[in-house]
């Protein structure tokens, strides 16, 4: 919010405007129904009258995204009423000053609007799917009970139980899984389908999630989307997360039970693999299709083809958009840092550490992640390679 508003102050500044009252909603949905912003709800009706609490005339508005004032049309048709009820007046953001009482003004505003009920669509079906997914785990299989419980799927299997912790002890410290499966044959232990234990089902049941409480879908962990915490299921675990991540990691990624998933645990104790650049997780692509719409799709660090950009972060949705690595990387640093037209978002003692890389990466996309949502990438000029940071344009917090 700190950040919103000297954004706000900054674009005003340089276009001779001066902020004298501000609207926020922090925390409130701007997107749910039936939801009671009382900034947005304040800034209609100061529009509607023409001036502040304090009585100053309101010129113009200035936001730092329109998705921040509006993600529904019937807020959308409000604010522009409002705003275009008296003559002369200016909508500013970081691209600029619009003329909200043009045709241009406002079908910016409508395809604002359209990518913002996108999103919030995406968003809500992506959790719709977490949702179903943790649903359908919870219920359970058809099929042969697995390997160390009971029928019921919940209680453990005393013996089966004991074997399987005890296979995952050895496994740790170093024992051969064919030993481990003859041993299992020895005894006259069958798979809950009857078959002799080998190699490759006493891998699958030791490097299942299941042994630890963990649930999966499809091969991956079923993560809770806000805290990113592996979900537990209801049946006793045979033995520790701990554990279980210690054997896992004793298997090459191809013959582990995850191994279609992207969550095939390492060594490190982290289910997913940690990113590796700066810029992961922040960018979103910035191409037009061709109805218009903004793509807004996640772009993701890959292989890049020249020397100076050893990695490239490219759209996963609609491929239209790439771009050089270490370029976004020193773009998202400047930002921080400040440039000419910014005062300084980070502390003298946090910069000396960031630049003599005493800084962990973590520890820095923690920074980039406290001061911005996210930063759009426009599509490059085909056949153009000098560094152009403009294409990266940051959405402030
Ligand atoms: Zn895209």
């Amino acid at each position: 919010m700190r950040f919103q508003l000297r954004i706000n102050e900054r674009t005003a500044r340089l276009h001779g405007c001066e902020v004298i009252a501000s609207y926020s909603d922090n925390g409130v949905s701007a997107s749910k129904e039936g939801v009671v912003r009382p900034g947005f709800e304040r800034l209609i009706a100061d529009l509607v009258r023409g001036c502040t609490d304090g009585g100053q005339r309101i010129a113009g508005v200035v936001c730092v995204a329109d998705d921040r004032l509006y993600r529904r049309a019937e807020d959308l048709a409000r604010f522009l009423a409002a705003l275009t009820g008296s003559p002369g007046r200016i909508h500013l953001d970081q691209e600029g000053v619009r003329d909200p009482y043009s045709r241009e003004g406002m079908m910016q505003a409508v395809r604002s609007l359209d990518a913002a009920v996108t999103e919030t669509r995406v968003r809500s079906r992506r959790l719709t799917n977490w949702h179903w997914a943790r649903a359908v785990e919870g219920v359970p299989h058809s099929g042969p009970r697995p390997f160390g419980w009971l029928e019921d799927r919940i209680s453990l299997h005393p013996e089966e139980a004991e074997l399987v912790a005890r296979a995952i002890g050895e496994r740790i410290s170093g024992k051969a899984v064919r030993a481990i499966a003859r041993s299992w044959c020895e005894l006259g232990v069958t798979g809950t389908r009857g078959g002799r234990p080998n190699g490759q089902t006493v891998t699958q049941i030791m490097t299942a999630p299941r042994v630890c409480g963990y649930r999966a879908n499809r091969g991956e962990l079923l993560l809770d989307p806000e805290t990113g915490v592996p979900v537990l299921g209801q049946w006793e675990p045979i033995v520790t997360p701990e554990a279980w991540q210690a054997v896992c990691a004793t298997f090459s990624p191809g013959s582990l039970y995850m191994h279609r998933g992207s969550g095939a645990p390492r060594r490190t104790g982290s289910a997913r693999p940690a990113p590796r650049h700066l810029g992961t997780g922040f960018l979103r692509c910035g191409a037009q299709g061709a109805d218009g719409r903004v793509c807004r799709g996640a772009m993701c660090a890959q292989k890049g083809r020249s020397k100076r950009s050893p990695y490239v972060y490219s759209c996963g949705d609609c491929g239209r958009c790439s771009i050089s690595g270490p370029l976004v990387d020193a773009a998202l640093e400047q930002m921080l840092f400040g440039g000419r037209r910014q005062g300084a978002l980070l502390s003298e003692s946090s910069r000396h550490r960031w630049r003599s890389d005493e800084m962990p990466l973590e520890e820095k996309r923690g920074i980039v992640a406290s001061a911005l949502c996210h930063c759009v990438i426009h599509p490059g000029v085909k056949g153009e390679h000098a560094w152009d940071f403009s294409r990266v344009r940051p959405v402030w917090r």
